[in-house]
């Protein structure tokens, strides 16, 4: 079992399957990808790797990326993933833009849980924030999953002061009749976004508040569920969910591990420099080098992050790390 020196056990992998996006988020990619897209493992390196977590005690593996829907041979990616043995849950993140046609052969491949991004219930807030216009696309996605009965339909909201802090009381009403958990998430400082971070930035006691105030109650976690504290509440079918990394105690639960798209393990989404694990996935034959690597580097996972002290890694955007 994959486990750091403070006991926290990892049954989680976060995969980035490219760094490539097709959206401008402003807090993200605010000039739209501008790397070299090139050299993202491919299918074969990403089987050895899914098993050699898997025989770790990896039993939940979430595809993000970038945005991993780019990807040519996405559902080859979906499948080799579904079939490795002892992976029990395969989870994707996406922004959307081509769910509406694809939840179906999404779920009929395996896929269980369906996270998707959407900043703004408004079209013209939407375009505004994430450079594309196709909100109506995202927003019906969102519909076309939860026709599919996956097993859980997440949305993802960054909250971002002045933009869509006042559509609070809308995406709480959006969550009275659907079955969904949406999640705020707490605007994170990277390498490229400081000072987008320090005009935007809202801290998740707002939302913590509101909910409070209006009778949520807390949900229990579970032992692979991502950070997100999540609430419910009588009159609502859905969920409201807070990531709140700035939080005390953030990191006390942290139950992942990420790997990019090039194949480097993270220990941690604000740390610094990545163990590349490519070499141990040229062969079937080199799976016990790449387990012995990933547990000796685990034990350099640190206690927490040091956002508090200012310090928020070498992480430039999401899109890199794979958020
Ligand atoms: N492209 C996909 C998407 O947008 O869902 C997957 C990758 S994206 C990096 C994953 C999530 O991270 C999205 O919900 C996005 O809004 C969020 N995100 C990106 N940059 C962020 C930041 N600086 N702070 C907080 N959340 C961020
Ligand atoms: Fe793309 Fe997701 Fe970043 Fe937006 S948040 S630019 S959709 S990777």
């Amino acid at each position: 079992m994959l486990q750091d020196g403070f006991g926290r056990r990892f049954a989680y992998l976060r995969l980035s399957v490219t760094d490539v996006c097709n959206f401008r988020c402003e807090y993200c990619l605010p000039n739209g990808y501008q790397g070299k897209p090139t050299g993202f493992l491919n299918v074969e390196e990403i089987r050895r790797l899914v098993a050699g977590f898997a025989e770790m005690g990896t039993t939940k593996v979430r595809l993000t990326g970038g945005e991993p829907m780019v990807r040519k041979d996405f559902m080859e990616i979906v499948e080799v993933v579904r079939n490795t043995p002892g992976i029990e849950k395969l989870a994707m993140t996406t922004n959307g833009y081509k769910l509406r046609e694809t939840a179906t052969d999404l779920k009929a491949a395996g896929v269980d849980a369906i996270n998707i991004s959407i900043d703004s219930l408004e079209s013209g807030r939407f375009e505004e924030i994430t450079g594309d216009r196709r909100f109506d696309k995202v927003y019906e996605s969102i519909d076309s999953c939860l026709e599919q009965q996956f097993d859980s339909v997440k949305v993802n909201t960054v909250l971002l002061k002045g933009l869509n802090d006042h559509e609070l009381p809308k995406f709480f009403e959006y969550v009275r009749t659907r079955p969904v958990a949406l999640r705020f998430i707490e605007l994170m400082q990277t390498g490229d976004n400081q000072e987008y971070f320090e005009k935007r930035h809202v801290s998740g006691d707002v939302v913590r508040e509101q909910l409070l105030r209006e009778g949520w109650q807390r949900v229990e976690r579970g032992p692979v569920d991502g950070p997100a504290v999540e609430y419910s509440h009588p009159d609502h079918i859905g969920r409201i969910g807070l990531i709140a990394p700035y939080a005390p105690g953030f990191c006390d639960t942290c139950n992942r591990l990420r790997v990019t798209a090039r194949g480097g393990l993270r220990l941690c989404l604000f740390g610094r420099g990545s163990q590349d694990l490519r070499p141990f996935l040229q062969r079937d034959e080199d799976r016990e080098q790449l387990k012995a690597c990933l547990l000796t580097a685990l034990l350099g996972k640190k206690v927490s992050h040091s956002l508090h002290q200012g310090d928020f890694g070498d992480t430039p955007h999401l899109a890199y790390t794979g958020g």
